[in-house]
Protein backbone atom coordinates (compact mmCIF):
# COMPACT_ATOMS: atom_id res chain seq x y z
CA UNK A 1 0.00 0.00 0.00
CA UNK A 2 1.28 3.63 -0.66
CA UNK A 3 2.29 5.31 2.46
CA UNK A 4 1.20 8.82 2.90
CA UNK A 5 4.27 10.57 1.49
CA UNK A 6 3.96 8.73 -1.83
CA UNK A 7 0.13 9.59 -2.02
CA UNK A 8 1.33 13.21 -1.49
CA UNK A 9 3.64 13.01 -4.18
CA UNK A 10 0.65 11.54 -6.62
CA UNK A 11 -1.38 14.39 -5.54
CA UNK A 12 1.37 16.69 -6.35
CA UNK A 13 1.83 15.24 -9.79
CA UNK A 14 -1.77 15.60 -10.83
CA UNK A 15 -1.55 19.43 -9.49
CA UNK A 16 -1.60 21.99 -12.68
CA UNK A 17 2.10 23.77 -12.70
CA UNK A 18 -0.24 26.88 -11.25
CA UNK A 19 -1.39 25.05 -8.34
CA UNK A 20 1.84 24.27 -7.45
CA UNK A 21 3.00 27.81 -7.87
CA UNK A 22 0.40 28.68 -5.56
CA UNK A 23 1.08 25.76 -2.96
CA UNK A 24 4.66 27.05 -3.16
CA UNK A 25 3.98 30.49 -2.09
CA UNK A 26 1.27 29.08 0.84
CA UNK A 27 4.59 26.77 2.41
CA UNK A 28 6.91 30.15 1.97
CA UNK A 29 3.99 31.82 4.26
CA UNK A 30 4.01 34.47 1.37
CA UNK A 31 1.01 37.23 1.92
CA UNK A 32 0.11 35.94 5.07
CA UNK A 33 -1.14 32.54 3.24
CA UNK A 34 -3.95 34.27 1.80
CA UNK A 35 -5.23 33.55 -1.53
CA UNK A 36 -6.71 36.01 -4.16
CA UNK A 37 -7.54 35.91 -8.18
CA UNK A 38 -9.53 37.38 -10.29
CA UNK A 39 -11.42 36.80 -13.60
CA UNK A 40 -10.86 40.24 -15.23
CA UNK A 41 -12.75 40.13 -18.44
CA UNK A 42 -13.33 43.30 -21.07
CA UNK A 43 -16.88 44.44 -21.20
CA UNK A 44 -16.54 44.18 -24.92
CA UNK A 45 -18.18 40.73 -26.18
CA UNK A 46 -19.72 37.60 -25.05
CA UNK A 47 -17.79 34.84 -23.30
CA UNK A 48 -16.43 32.24 -24.79
CA UNK A 49 -15.01 28.28 -24.12
CA UNK A 50 -11.57 30.27 -23.59
CA UNK A 51 -12.60 32.49 -21.40
CA UNK A 52 -13.87 29.41 -19.37
CA UNK A 53 -10.94 28.19 -19.24
CA UNK A 54 -9.70 30.92 -17.51
CA UNK A 55 -12.38 31.33 -15.14
CA UNK A 56 -11.81 27.65 -14.38
CA UNK A 57 -8.25 28.38 -13.25
CA UNK A 58 -8.74 31.26 -10.98
CA UNK A 59 -12.03 30.44 -9.54
CA UNK A 60 -11.03 26.91 -8.87
CA UNK A 61 -7.88 27.95 -7.64
CA UNK A 62 -9.09 30.28 -5.26
CA UNK A 63 -12.22 27.12 -3.74
CA UNK A 64 -9.48 24.98 -4.00
CA UNK A 65 -7.15 26.67 -1.39
CA UNK A 66 -9.83 28.25 0.79
CA UNK A 67 -9.51 32.11 -1.27
CA UNK A 68 -11.68 34.11 -2.82
CA UNK A 69 -11.75 34.84 -6.68
CA UNK A 70 -13.62 38.68 -7.36
CA UNK A 71 -14.53 39.60 -10.55
CA UNK A 72 -13.34 42.97 -12.14
CA UNK A 73 -14.19 44.49 -15.37
CA UNK A 74 -11.34 45.50 -16.94
CA UNK A 75 -13.46 48.36 -18.63
CA UNK A 76 -10.60 51.31 -20.06
CA UNK A 77 -11.72 51.17 -23.14
CA UNK A 78 -15.44 52.39 -23.30
CA UNK A 79 -15.23 52.63 -27.26
CA UNK A 80 -15.44 49.01 -27.19
CA UNK A 81 -17.59 48.64 -24.11
CA UNK A 82 -21.31 48.38 -23.03
CA UNK A 83 -23.56 46.75 -19.80
CA UNK A 84 -24.85 44.34 -22.11
CA UNK A 85 -21.48 42.58 -21.87
CA UNK A 86 -21.01 42.87 -18.51
CA UNK A 87 -24.49 41.44 -18.11
CA UNK A 88 -23.50 38.47 -20.35
CA UNK A 89 -20.71 37.64 -18.34
CA UNK A 90 -21.89 37.72 -15.14
CA UNK A 91 -24.59 35.07 -16.40
CA UNK A 92 -22.14 33.13 -17.73
CA UNK A 93 -20.05 32.49 -15.06
CA UNK A 94 -23.36 31.42 -13.08
CA UNK A 95 -24.11 29.52 -15.37
CA UNK A 96 -20.76 27.59 -15.49
CA UNK A 97 -21.16 27.48 -11.91
CA UNK A 98 -18.71 29.78 -10.34
CA UNK A 99 -19.58 32.47 -7.28
CA UNK A 100 -17.46 35.35 -7.13
CA UNK A 101 -16.48 37.27 -4.19
CA UNK A 102 -16.89 41.09 -5.00
CA UNK A 103 -17.45 42.70 -8.04
CA UNK A 104 -14.92 45.61 -9.50
CA UNK A 105 -14.59 47.69 -12.35
CA UNK A 106 -11.47 49.25 -13.53
CA UNK A 107 -12.85 51.80 -13.91
CA UNK A 108 -13.74 52.67 -10.00
CA UNK A 109 -9.79 53.63 -9.81
CA UNK A 110 -9.74 56.21 -12.76
CA UNK A 111 -9.55 58.51 -9.95
CA UNK A 112 -6.53 56.77 -7.87
CA UNK A 113 -4.80 55.90 -11.18
CA UNK A 114 -4.63 59.31 -12.31
CA UNK A 115 -3.31 60.68 -8.96
CA UNK A 116 -0.43 57.62 -9.81
CA UNK A 117 -0.15 59.18 -13.47
CA UNK A 118 0.33 62.69 -11.80
CA UNK A 119 2.74 61.81 -9.29
CA UNK A 120 4.71 60.00 -11.94
CA UNK A 121 5.08 63.05 -14.05
CA UNK A 122 5.98 65.09 -11.12
CA UNK A 123 8.84 62.85 -10.50
CA UNK A 124 10.30 62.63 -14.39
CA UNK A 125 9.10 58.99 -14.78
CA UNK A 126 6.35 60.27 -17.57
CA UNK A 127 5.53 62.12 -20.00
CA UNK A 128 3.54 63.99 -22.42
CA UNK A 129 3.79 62.34 -26.62
CA UNK A 130 2.43 64.64 -29.08
CA UNK A 131 3.62 62.97 -31.87
CA UNK A 132 1.31 60.71 -33.91
CA UNK A 133 0.46 57.07 -33.28
CA UNK A 134 2.81 56.43 -36.48
CA UNK A 135 5.60 58.31 -35.29
CA UNK A 136 5.67 56.50 -31.66
CA UNK A 137 5.43 53.31 -33.88
CA UNK A 138 8.49 54.02 -35.95
CA UNK A 139 10.53 55.27 -33.24
CA UNK A 140 9.94 51.62 -31.08
CA UNK A 141 12.44 50.09 -33.26
CA UNK A 142 12.66 46.46 -33.18
CA UNK A 143 13.72 43.51 -30.86
CA UNK A 144 17.38 43.55 -32.19
CA UNK A 145 17.83 47.46 -32.58
CA UNK A 146 17.32 49.86 -30.13
CA UNK A 147 14.44 52.51 -30.55
CA UNK A 148 14.79 55.94 -30.75
CA UNK A 149 13.52 58.77 -28.22
CA UNK A 150 10.70 60.75 -28.81
CA UNK A 151 11.77 64.61 -29.12
CA UNK A 152 9.05 65.04 -26.52
CA UNK A 153 10.70 63.20 -24.05
CA UNK A 154 12.55 65.57 -21.77
CA UNK A 155 9.83 68.08 -21.57
CA UNK A 156 9.52 70.43 -18.53
CA UNK A 157 7.42 68.55 -15.94
CA UNK A 158 4.87 71.15 -15.98
CA UNK A 159 4.46 71.32 -19.16
CA UNK A 160 3.65 67.87 -19.17
CA UNK A 161 1.03 68.34 -16.26
CA UNK A 162 -0.29 70.71 -18.11
CA UNK A 163 -1.27 68.68 -21.19
CA UNK A 164 -2.03 66.07 -19.13
CA UNK A 165 -4.96 68.06 -17.76
CA UNK A 166 -5.97 69.12 -21.57
CA UNK A 167 -5.82 65.34 -22.31
CA UNK A 168 -8.94 65.03 -19.78
CA UNK A 169 -11.06 67.60 -21.30
CA UNK A 170 -13.99 67.24 -24.03
CA UNK A 171 -11.91 69.49 -26.32
CA UNK A 172 -9.06 67.08 -26.64
CA UNK A 173 -8.53 65.54 -30.31
CA UNK A 174 -8.36 61.52 -29.45
CA UNK A 175 -4.72 60.72 -31.45
CA UNK A 176 -3.43 64.21 -30.49
CA UNK A 177 -1.26 62.94 -27.86
CA UNK A 178 -0.31 60.71 -25.44
CA UNK A 179 1.38 60.02 -22.20
CA UNK A 180 4.05 57.50 -22.04
CA UNK A 181 5.96 56.08 -19.13
CA UNK A 182 9.93 57.27 -19.55
CA UNK A 183 11.18 53.73 -18.80
CA UNK A 184 14.28 52.50 -21.62
CA UNK A 185 14.08 53.05 -25.59
CA UNK A 186 17.08 50.39 -25.96
CA UNK A 187 15.32 47.70 -23.71
CA UNK A 188 15.32 44.39 -25.57
CA UNK A 189 11.54 43.82 -24.00
CA UNK A 190 9.76 46.13 -25.99
CA UNK A 191 7.17 46.77 -23.90
CA UNK A 192 9.81 48.85 -21.45
CA UNK A 193 9.99 51.35 -24.83
CA UNK A 194 8.36 53.85 -23.10
CA UNK A 195 4.94 52.74 -22.72
CA UNK A 196 1.78 54.28 -23.28
CA UNK A 197 0.11 55.14 -20.15
CA UNK A 198 -2.51 57.20 -20.94
CA UNK A 199 -4.53 58.04 -24.37
CA UNK A 200 -7.57 60.02 -24.96
CA UNK A 201 -11.03 58.77 -26.03
CA UNK A 202 -14.23 60.55 -26.28
CA UNK A 203 -17.09 57.99 -26.06
CA UNK A 204 -18.78 58.16 -23.29
CA UNK A 205 -18.09 55.42 -21.00
CA UNK A 206 -20.98 53.33 -19.93
CA UNK A 207 -20.35 53.56 -16.05
CA UNK A 208 -18.48 56.92 -15.86
CA UNK A 209 -20.17 58.59 -18.95
CA UNK A 210 -18.52 61.77 -19.70
CA UNK A 211 -16.35 62.17 -16.82
CA UNK A 212 -12.65 61.16 -17.83
CA UNK A 213 -11.42 61.92 -21.78
CA UNK A 214 -8.17 60.28 -21.02
CA UNK A 215 -8.17 56.51 -20.14
CA UNK A 216 -5.65 54.21 -18.53
CA UNK A 217 -3.89 51.57 -20.93
CA UNK A 218 -4.24 48.13 -20.11
CA UNK A 219 -0.58 47.85 -18.68
CA UNK A 220 -0.83 50.97 -16.75
CA UNK A 221 -4.26 49.66 -15.54
CA UNK A 222 -4.11 46.20 -14.84
CA UNK A 223 -1.64 45.19 -12.41
CA UNK A 224 -2.26 48.56 -10.42
CA UNK A 225 -6.38 46.98 -10.12
CA UNK A 226 -4.51 44.02 -8.76
CA UNK A 227 -2.69 45.81 -5.93
CA UNK A 228 -5.93 47.83 -5.07
CA UNK A 229 -7.78 44.84 -4.46
CA UNK A 230 -5.48 42.68 -3.10
CA UNK A 231 -5.11 40.04 -5.44
CA UNK A 232 -2.12 37.76 -4.85
CA UNK A 233 -2.01 35.40 -7.94
CA UNK A 234 -3.09 36.87 -10.76
CA UNK A 235 -3.23 34.12 -13.83
CA UNK A 236 -3.62 34.91 -17.05
CA UNK A 237 -2.41 33.71 -20.84
CA UNK A 238 0.60 33.57 -22.43
CA UNK A 239 0.71 36.29 -24.26
CA UNK A 240 1.06 38.32 -21.34
CA UNK A 241 4.16 37.10 -20.57
CA UNK A 242 6.64 39.88 -22.00
CA UNK A 243 3.94 42.15 -19.95
CA UNK A 244 5.11 41.05 -16.83
CA UNK A 245 8.32 42.81 -15.94
CA UNK A 246 6.11 46.38 -17.00
CA UNK A 247 3.30 45.18 -15.06
CA UNK A 248 6.25 44.31 -11.58
CA UNK A 249 7.84 47.70 -12.63
CA UNK A 250 4.66 49.52 -12.23
CA UNK A 251 3.69 48.09 -9.62
CA UNK A 252 7.52 48.69 -7.43
CA UNK A 253 6.24 52.60 -8.83
CA UNK A 254 3.08 52.12 -7.38
CA UNK A 255 4.85 51.06 -3.39
CA UNK A 256 6.81 53.79 -3.65
CA UNK A 257 4.34 56.25 -4.20
CA UNK A 258 2.71 54.94 -1.28
CA UNK A 259 5.12 54.68 0.76
CA UNK A 260 5.44 58.67 0.68
CA UNK A 261 1.91 58.42 2.10
CA UNK A 262 1.09 55.97 4.99
CA UNK A 263 -0.64 52.95 3.47
CA UNK A 264 2.22 50.67 2.35
CA UNK A 265 0.82 46.75 1.57
CA UNK A 266 2.74 44.10 2.84
CA UNK A 267 2.85 42.12 -0.68
CA UNK A 268 2.28 41.99 -4.05
CA UNK A 269 0.86 40.38 -6.81
CA UNK A 270 2.29 37.59 -8.50
CA UNK A 271 1.74 36.95 -12.45
CA UNK A 272 1.38 33.73 -13.66
CA UNK A 273 1.07 32.55 -17.03
CA UNK A 274 -0.85 29.25 -19.01
CA UNK A 275 -1.93 28.31 -22.49
CA UNK A 276 -4.87 29.91 -24.03
CA UNK A 277 -7.61 27.37 -25.32
CA UNK A 278 -8.17 26.92 -28.81
CA UNK A 279 -10.27 24.93 -30.49
CA UNK A 280 -10.45 23.35 -34.08
CA UNK A 281 -12.56 24.37 -36.69
CA UNK A 282 -13.99 27.50 -35.24
CA UNK A 283 -12.51 30.95 -34.40
CA UNK A 284 -12.06 32.45 -30.32
CA UNK A 285 -10.90 36.40 -31.52
CA UNK A 286 -13.65 38.73 -30.48
CA UNK A 287 -13.19 40.88 -33.46
CA UNK A 288 -13.77 37.83 -35.84
CA UNK A 289 -17.07 36.98 -33.53
CA UNK A 290 -18.10 40.21 -33.79
CA UNK A 291 -17.64 40.27 -37.35
CA UNK A 292 -19.82 36.75 -37.45
CA UNK A 293 -22.42 38.95 -35.16
CA UNK A 294 -22.84 41.80 -37.24
CA UNK A 295 -22.41 40.84 -40.24
CA UNK A 296 -25.41 38.35 -40.00
CA UNK A 297 -22.96 35.49 -40.37
CA UNK A 298 -24.87 33.68 -37.62
CA UNK A 299 -27.77 34.19 -35.73
CA UNK A 300 -25.94 36.56 -33.28
CA UNK A 301 -24.00 35.58 -29.97
CA UNK A 302 -25.73 32.40 -28.90
CA UNK A 303 -26.23 31.08 -31.81
CA UNK A 304 -25.60 27.47 -31.49
CA UNK A 305 -22.59 27.44 -34.01
CA UNK A 306 -20.81 29.87 -31.81
CA UNK A 307 -18.08 29.34 -29.64
CA UNK A 308 -19.70 31.73 -26.98
CA UNK A 309 -20.95 29.74 -23.60
CA UNK A 310 -24.49 31.01 -24.39
CA UNK A 311 -23.85 29.65 -27.94
CA UNK A 312 -23.29 26.55 -26.22
CA UNK A 313 -26.29 27.06 -23.56
CA UNK A 314 -28.60 27.40 -26.52
CA UNK A 315 -27.01 24.42 -28.35
CA UNK A 316 -27.92 22.07 -25.23
CA UNK A 317 -24.19 21.79 -23.61
CA UNK A 318 -24.10 21.34 -19.55
CA UNK A 319 -21.95 23.41 -18.07
CA UNK A 320 -20.69 19.98 -15.87
CA UNK A 321 -19.56 19.00 -19.70
CA UNK A 322 -17.49 22.24 -20.59
CA UNK A 323 -16.02 21.85 -17.44
CA UNK A 324 -14.84 18.29 -17.59
CA UNK A 325 -13.92 19.01 -20.86
CA UNK A 326 -11.65 21.79 -19.86
CA UNK A 327 -10.16 19.63 -16.81
CA UNK A 328 -9.20 17.08 -19.69
CA UNK A 329 -6.92 19.36 -21.69
CA UNK A 330 -5.31 20.40 -18.67
CA UNK A 331 -3.01 24.14 -18.23
CA UNK A 332 0.66 23.86 -19.91
CA UNK A 333 3.20 26.68 -20.77
CA UNK A 334 2.55 25.60 -24.64
CA UNK A 335 -0.11 27.04 -26.82
CA UNK A 336 -2.22 24.45 -28.96
CA UNK A 337 -5.26 23.18 -30.65
CA UNK A 338 -7.51 21.52 -28.81
CA UNK A 339 -9.66 18.93 -31.13
CA UNK A 340 -13.47 19.95 -30.99
CA UNK A 341 -14.22 16.66 -30.88
CA UNK A 342 -13.19 15.57 -27.27
CA UNK A 343 -15.27 18.86 -26.56
CA UNK A 344 -18.15 16.52 -27.85
CA UNK A 345 -17.06 13.29 -25.92
CA UNK A 346 -17.74 15.53 -23.18
CA UNK A 347 -20.88 16.44 -23.77
CA UNK A 348 -21.69 13.14 -24.91
CA UNK A 349 -20.79 11.47 -21.86
CA UNK A 350 -22.30 13.78 -19.58
CA UNK A 351 -25.63 14.59 -21.22
CA UNK A 352 -25.70 10.25 -21.23
CA UNK A 353 -25.96 10.87 -17.87
CA UNK A 354 -28.60 13.40 -17.70
CA UNK A 355 -30.80 13.43 -20.96
CA UNK A 356 -34.12 12.17 -20.87
CA UNK A 357 -35.26 9.80 -23.29
CA UNK A 358 -37.71 10.86 -25.70
CA UNK A 359 -38.75 9.61 -29.44
CA UNK A 360 -38.54 11.71 -32.37
CA UNK A 361 -39.04 11.11 -35.95
CA UNK A 362 -37.20 13.63 -38.39
CA UNK A 363 -36.97 11.87 -42.00
CA UNK A 364 -40.95 10.49 -40.98
CA UNK A 365 -42.58 8.01 -42.93
CA UNK A 366 -45.91 6.50 -42.41
CA UNK A 367 -45.73 2.89 -40.98
CA UNK A 368 -49.40 1.23 -40.60
CA UNK A 369 -49.61 -1.64 -38.30
CA UNK A 370 -52.43 -3.62 -40.10
CA UNK A 371 -53.93 -6.40 -38.12
CA UNK A 372 -53.78 -3.25 -35.16
CA UNK A 373 -57.35 -1.89 -34.23
CA UNK A 374 -58.14 1.53 -35.89
CA UNK A 375 -59.81 2.75 -32.71
CA UNK A 376 -57.22 1.48 -30.15
CA UNK A 377 -54.14 3.07 -28.41
CA UNK A 378 -52.13 1.84 -25.51
CA UNK A 379 -49.91 3.78 -23.44
CA UNK A 380 -46.52 2.01 -23.22
CA UNK A 381 -44.29 2.55 -20.56
CA UNK A 382 -40.85 4.17 -21.28
CA UNK A 383 -37.83 5.17 -18.79
CA UNK A 384 -36.71 8.43 -18.68
CA UNK A 385 -33.46 7.74 -18.29
CA UNK A 386 -31.58 4.05 -17.79
CA UNK A 387 -28.30 5.81 -16.74
CA UNK A 388 -30.35 6.90 -13.46
CA UNK A 389 -33.54 5.11 -12.26
CA UNK A 390 -34.43 8.15 -10.03
CA UNK A 391 -35.45 9.86 -13.24
CA UNK A 392 -38.70 7.74 -13.49
CA UNK A 393 -40.79 7.54 -16.40
CA UNK A 394 -43.59 8.41 -18.98
CA UNK A 395 -45.89 6.77 -21.12
CA UNK A 396 -45.85 6.72 -25.24
CA UNK A 397 -49.50 5.98 -26.88
CA UNK A 398 -48.75 3.49 -29.40
CA UNK A 399 -51.38 3.33 -32.24
CA UNK A 400 -52.35 1.62 -35.62
CA UNK A 401 -50.60 4.36 -37.77
CA UNK A 402 -47.21 5.28 -36.97
CA UNK A 403 -44.04 7.33 -38.35
CA UNK A 404 -41.15 5.66 -38.44
CA UNK A 405 -37.44 7.55 -39.90
CA UNK A 406 -37.70 6.58 -43.70
CA UNK A 407 -34.08 5.52 -43.48
CA UNK A 408 -35.34 2.35 -41.16
CA UNK A 409 -36.69 0.42 -44.24
CA UNK A 410 -35.25 -0.80 -47.06
CA UNK A 411 -37.21 -2.66 -49.85
CA UNK A 412 -34.73 -4.94 -51.54
CA UNK A 413 -32.33 -4.55 -48.13
CA UNK A 414 -28.69 -6.47 -48.00
CA UNK A 415 -28.38 -8.92 -45.42
CA UNK A 416 -27.12 -6.93 -42.78
CA UNK A 417 -29.64 -4.73 -42.56
CA UNK A 418 -31.10 -4.94 -39.53
CA UNK A 419 -33.79 -2.39 -39.90
CA UNK A 420 -37.42 -2.94 -41.34
CA UNK A 421 -37.50 -4.90 -45.14
CA UNK A 422 -40.40 -6.80 -45.98
CA UNK A 423 -40.99 -10.52 -44.45
CA UNK A 424 -38.39 -9.51 -41.33
CA UNK A 425 -39.76 -8.74 -37.72
CA UNK A 426 -38.27 -5.43 -35.56
CA UNK A 427 -38.94 -4.30 -32.79
CA UNK A 428 -40.68 -1.15 -31.83
CA UNK A 429 -38.82 0.62 -29.23
CA UNK A 430 -41.19 0.16 -26.22
CA UNK A 431 -43.57 -1.14 -27.73
CA UNK A 432 -44.37 -4.66 -30.14
CA UNK A 433 -42.42 -6.94 -32.71
CA UNK A 434 -44.08 -6.03 -36.04
CA UNK A 435 -43.04 -8.22 -39.24
CA UNK A 436 -43.07 -6.08 -42.21
CA UNK A 437 -45.41 -6.98 -44.98
CA UNK A 438 -45.39 -4.59 -47.85
CA UNK A 439 -45.14 -0.56 -48.84
CA UNK A 440 -46.88 1.63 -51.27
CA UNK A 441 -45.29 3.95 -53.91
CA UNK A 442 -46.48 7.03 -55.77
CA UNK A 443 -46.68 7.55 -59.61
CA UNK A 444 -42.92 7.89 -59.09
CA UNK A 445 -42.21 5.65 -57.13
CA UNK A 446 -41.21 6.96 -53.92
CA UNK A 447 -42.49 5.17 -50.63
CA UNK A 448 -45.72 6.77 -49.12
CA UNK A 449 -46.62 3.89 -46.63
CA UNK A 450 -44.85 0.71 -45.58
CA UNK A 451 -47.56 -1.67 -43.80
CA UNK A 452 -46.63 -4.34 -41.18
CA UNK A 453 -48.54 -6.73 -38.59
CA UNK A 454 -47.83 -6.58 -35.05
CA UNK A 455 -47.63 -9.88 -32.74
CA UNK A 456 -49.92 -9.22 -29.51
CA UNK A 457 -47.35 -11.30 -26.87
CA UNK A 458 -44.50 -9.47 -27.76
CA UNK A 459 -44.91 -6.76 -25.41
CA UNK A 460 -42.22 -5.76 -22.98
CA UNK A 461 -42.77 -8.05 -20.15
CA UNK A 462 -44.79 -10.76 -22.17
CA UNK A 463 -44.06 -14.35 -23.15
CA UNK A 464 -43.58 -13.37 -26.31
CA UNK A 465 -41.32 -10.45 -26.44
CA UNK A 466 -38.11 -12.23 -25.36
CA UNK A 467 -37.52 -14.31 -28.53
CA UNK A 468 -34.43 -12.16 -30.71
CA UNK A 469 -35.07 -9.75 -33.09
CA UNK A 470 -32.08 -7.83 -34.46
CA UNK A 471 -33.39 -4.61 -34.78
CA UNK A 472 -35.43 -1.97 -32.47
CA UNK A 473 -36.75 1.36 -34.38
CA UNK A 474 -38.25 4.33 -32.79
CA UNK A 475 -41.04 5.70 -33.47
CA UNK A 476 -44.39 8.32 -33.14
CA UNK A 477 -48.03 7.71 -33.49
CA UNK A 478 -49.31 9.88 -35.91
CA UNK A 479 -52.50 11.08 -33.69
CA UNK A 480 -50.21 11.49 -30.83
CA UNK A 481 -47.03 13.57 -31.63
CA UNK A 482 -46.42 16.82 -32.46
CA UNK A 483 -44.79 18.74 -35.63
CA UNK A 484 -41.55 20.10 -34.71
CA UNK A 485 -38.48 21.89 -36.46
CA UNK A 486 -34.94 20.39 -35.96
CA UNK A 487 -31.99 21.80 -36.69
CA UNK A 488 -28.99 20.37 -37.09
CA UNK A 489 -25.33 22.05 -36.62
CA UNK A 490 -21.98 21.41 -38.19
CA UNK A 491 -18.51 22.88 -37.56
CA UNK A 492 -18.90 26.64 -37.90
CA UNK A 493 -15.39 26.75 -40.38
CA UNK A 494 -14.80 24.02 -42.91
CA UNK A 495 -11.26 23.70 -41.90
CA UNK A 496 -9.48 22.19 -38.82
CA UNK A 497 -7.52 26.06 -37.64
CA UNK A 498 -9.22 28.99 -39.61
CA UNK A 499 -7.18 31.56 -37.26
CA UNK A 500 -3.40 29.87 -39.26
CA UNK A 501 -5.07 30.96 -42.59
CA UNK A 502 -3.76 34.23 -44.40
CA UNK A 503 -6.90 34.66 -46.69
CA UNK A 504 -10.19 36.40 -45.02
CA UNK A 505 -11.57 34.03 -42.50
CA UNK A 506 -15.37 34.51 -43.93
CA UNK A 507 -14.50 32.86 -46.87
CA UNK A 508 -13.79 29.57 -44.59
CA UNK A 509 -17.29 29.18 -43.06
CA UNK A 510 -18.86 26.11 -43.46
CA UNK A 511 -22.28 26.58 -45.82
CA UNK A 512 -23.59 23.67 -44.44
CA UNK A 513 -22.77 24.14 -40.66
CA UNK A 514 -26.56 24.36 -40.46
CA UNK A 515 -29.77 22.05 -41.61
CA UNK A 516 -33.53 22.91 -40.71
CA UNK A 517 -35.47 19.94 -41.13
CA UNK A 518 -39.25 21.57 -41.12
CA UNK A 519 -41.65 18.41 -41.08
CA UNK A 520 -40.52 15.79 -37.88
CA UNK A 521 -42.20 14.38 -34.99
CA UNK A 522 -42.02 14.29 -31.78
CA UNK A 523 -44.02 12.48 -28.87
CA UNK A 524 -46.38 14.69 -26.86
CA UNK A 525 -43.75 14.59 -23.76
CA UNK A 526 -40.75 15.97 -25.83
CA UNK A 527 -43.17 18.73 -26.84
CA UNK A 528 -43.49 20.24 -23.25
CA UNK A 529 -39.72 20.22 -22.78
CA UNK A 530 -38.29 23.27 -22.86
CA UNK A 531 -34.99 25.16 -22.77
CA UNK A 532 -32.75 24.43 -20.30
CA UNK A 533 -34.01 20.71 -20.39
CA UNK A 534 -31.29 18.04 -21.59
CA UNK A 535 -32.77 15.47 -24.05
CA UNK A 536 -32.40 12.39 -26.01
CA UNK A 537 -33.98 11.92 -29.05
CA UNK A 538 -33.52 7.93 -29.54
CA UNK A 539 -31.23 6.34 -31.74
CA UNK A 540 -30.33 9.74 -32.99
CA UNK A 541 -28.53 12.12 -30.35
CA UNK A 542 -29.38 14.93 -28.17
CA UNK A 543 -31.55 17.30 -28.25
CA UNK A 544 -32.50 20.66 -26.21
CA UNK A 545 -35.91 23.27 -26.88
CA UNK A 546 -34.38 26.53 -28.68
CA UNK A 547 -35.16 29.68 -26.49
CA UNK A 548 -37.73 30.66 -29.11
CA UNK A 549 -39.30 27.40 -29.35
CA UNK A 550 -43.55 27.85 -29.02
CA UNK A 551 -46.06 25.59 -28.56
CA UNK A 552 -47.38 26.38 -31.77
CA UNK A 553 -44.17 26.08 -33.65
CA UNK A 554 -41.98 23.83 -31.91
CA UNK A 555 -38.14 24.00 -32.50
CA UNK A 556 -35.25 21.70 -31.73
CA UNK A 557 -31.58 22.32 -31.22
CA UNK A 558 -29.31 19.24 -32.06
CA UNK A 559 -26.08 19.55 -29.17
CA UNK A 560 -24.78 16.68 -30.28
CA UNK A 561 -25.02 13.16 -32.18
CA UNK A 562 -25.12 9.79 -30.45
CA UNK A 563 -21.40 9.07 -31.98
CA UNK A 564 -18.71 10.93 -33.58
CA UNK A 565 -19.49 11.09 -37.41
CA UNK A 566 -16.96 13.53 -38.20
CA UNK A 567 -14.39 10.42 -37.06
CA UNK A 568 -16.09 8.16 -39.06
CA UNK A 569 -15.97 10.52 -42.19
CA UNK A 570 -12.14 10.94 -41.78
CA UNK A 571 -11.78 7.03 -41.23
CA UNK A 572 -13.63 6.78 -45.13
CA UNK A 573 -11.77 9.04 -46.18
P1 LIG B 1 -9.52 41.01 -26.09
O1 LIG B 1 -8.50 41.35 -25.04
O2 LIG B 1 -9.00 40.83 -27.45
O3 LIG B 1 -10.74 41.85 -26.04
P2 LIG B 1 -9.73 38.55 -24.67
O4 LIG B 1 -10.22 37.28 -25.28
O5 LIG B 1 -8.35 38.62 -24.13
O6 LIG B 1 -10.04 39.59 -25.78
P3 LIG B 1 -10.66 39.47 -22.13
O7 LIG B 1 -12.01 39.91 -21.76
O8 LIG B 1 -9.56 40.44 -21.99
O9 LIG B 1 -10.77 38.95 -23.59
O10 LIG B 1 -10.32 38.13 -21.37
C1 LIG B 1 -10.52 37.93 -20.01
C2 LIG B 1 -9.63 36.83 -19.53
O11 LIG B 1 -9.87 35.64 -20.26
C3 LIG B 1 -8.16 37.18 -19.72
O12 LIG B 1 -7.49 36.89 -18.51
C4 LIG B 1 -7.71 36.29 -20.83
O13 LIG B 1 -6.37 35.93 -20.67
C5 LIG B 1 -8.65 35.10 -20.70
N1 LIG B 1 -8.83 34.46 -22.01
C6 LIG B 1 -9.28 35.03 -23.14
N2 LIG B 1 -9.25 34.17 -24.17
C7 LIG B 1 -8.78 32.99 -23.67
C8 LIG B 1 -8.53 31.69 -24.23
N3 LIG B 1 -8.74 31.43 -25.52
N4 LIG B 1 -8.04 30.73 -23.41
C9 LIG B 1 -7.83 30.98 -22.12
N5 LIG B 1 -8.05 32.17 -21.53
C10 LIG B 1 -8.52 33.17 -22.29
MG1 LIG C 1 -7.71 40.73 -23.14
Amino acid sequence: MANSEEIKSEEKKSLSFVEQLVEKDLEEGKNAKRIQTRFPPEPNGYLHIGHAKAICMDFGVAEKYNGVCNLRFDDTNPSKEDTEYVDSILNDIQWLGFKWGNIYYASDYFQKLWDFAVWMIENGKAYIDEQTSEQIAEQKGTPTQAGVESPYRNRPVEESLELFNKMNTPEAVEGSMVLRAKLDMANPNMHFRDPIMYRIIQTPHHRTGTKWHAYPMYDFAHGQSDYFEGVTHSICTLEFVPHRPLYDKFIDELKVYEGEGDNIHDFRPRQIEFNRLNLTYTVMSKRKLHALVDEHLVDGWDDPRMPTLCGMRRRGYSPESVRKFIDSIGYTKFDALNDMALLEAAVREDLNAKATRVSAVLNPVKLVITNYPEDMTEEMEAINNPENEADGKHYITFSRNLWIEREDFMEDAPKKFFRMTPGKEVRLKNAYIVKCTGCTKDEEGNIIEIQAEYDPTSKSGMEGANRKVKGTLHWVSVDHCKKAEVREYDRLFKIENPSAEECDFRDLINEDSLKIRTNCYVEDFAAEKKAGEYLQFQRIGYFMADKNSTADHLVFNKTVGLKDTWAKMADKK
